[in-house]
């Protein structure tokens, strides 16, 4: 079912930029614009945070989760590019994520050996009412990318929440607990996770999907998200 809605939409829609949505070659990922405008994460990166040093602000707080690898800012064309790809004609766009994401997983996690890659969960709801996770093509792009085993479900989410980012920090902690479970504990235990999802706010999702895979016996928990936002301290808040 989601294979062939997939290969659906790929066959409907010409070959766009992932970023800003022009009609571009079908060997291309992206224009020469976007190409020169992505706010790259690069340079010495936070271990736990995975922004570049003077853009953290986890200030080193523990995770159930070790690390965090993004390519991008949530910030510019990448803004963009999510919106369109959170709409079915820019699905596609999780090629050229993927690729991205893949490659920063290779350069902070190369010498970590992953069981499994497998998503941040919709409820069930949201799912069907957007017809596909966003997630879940991210994580079977990598997983075929780097040939890491794709487990989709592993994580469920139990109910709805409000929106992560726009929210502070107390309400966002709140906000999570006790919305996700796990599926399959035999799955879990004793494994290494790559976990994904689209964008991280203050890794507050992650944390929480994180703590139960940990809860469930997983052996340790690394994170790969496509976008991580700004905090502004202007409004006190992640954008
Ligand atoms: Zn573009
Ligand atoms: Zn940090």
């Amino acid at each position: 079912m989601k294979k062939s809605i997939e290969s659906l939409i790929i066959s409907l829609f010409p070959k766009r930029c992932a970023y800003c949505g022009k009609v571009i070659a079908s060997s291309r990922f992206m224009c020469s614009k976007c190409e020169n405008e992505l706010p790259r994460i690069s340079g010495t990166v936070c271990r736990k945070c995975g922004r570049e040093k003077d853009k953290c602000t986890c200030k080193g707080a523990e995770n159930y989760f070790s690390s965090i690898a993004a390519p991008f800012y949530y910030d510019g064309c990448v803004r963009h590019g999510v919106h369109i790809f959170k709409f079915r004609k820019g699905l596609r766009n999780y090629e050229a994520y993927s690729l991205e994401m893949a490659d920063a997983v290779k350069e902070r996690f190369g010498n970590v050996s992953f069981d499994f890659i497998t998503e941040v969960p919709m409820t069930e709801k949201s799912r069907k009412k957007r017809g596909y996770n966003q997630c879940f093509y991210l994580a079977k792009g990598i997983s075929e990318r780097l040939g890491i085993e794709h487990k989709s479900d592993v994580i469920c989410k139990l109910y709805e929440t409000k929106k992560q980012h726009g929210i502070t920090y107390y309400l966002r902690k709140g906000n999570l607990t006790g919305v996700f479970d796990i599926s399959d504990s035999s799955a879990v235990k004793d494994k290494t996770v790559l976990l994904c999802d689209d964008i991280s706010t203050s890794g507050e999702t992650l944390n929480e999907c994180a703590k139960m895979l940990w809860l469930h016996g997983a052996k340790e928990v690394y994170c790969v998200a496509l976008a991580l936002t700004l905090y502004k301290k202007r409004n006190n808040k992640h954008i």
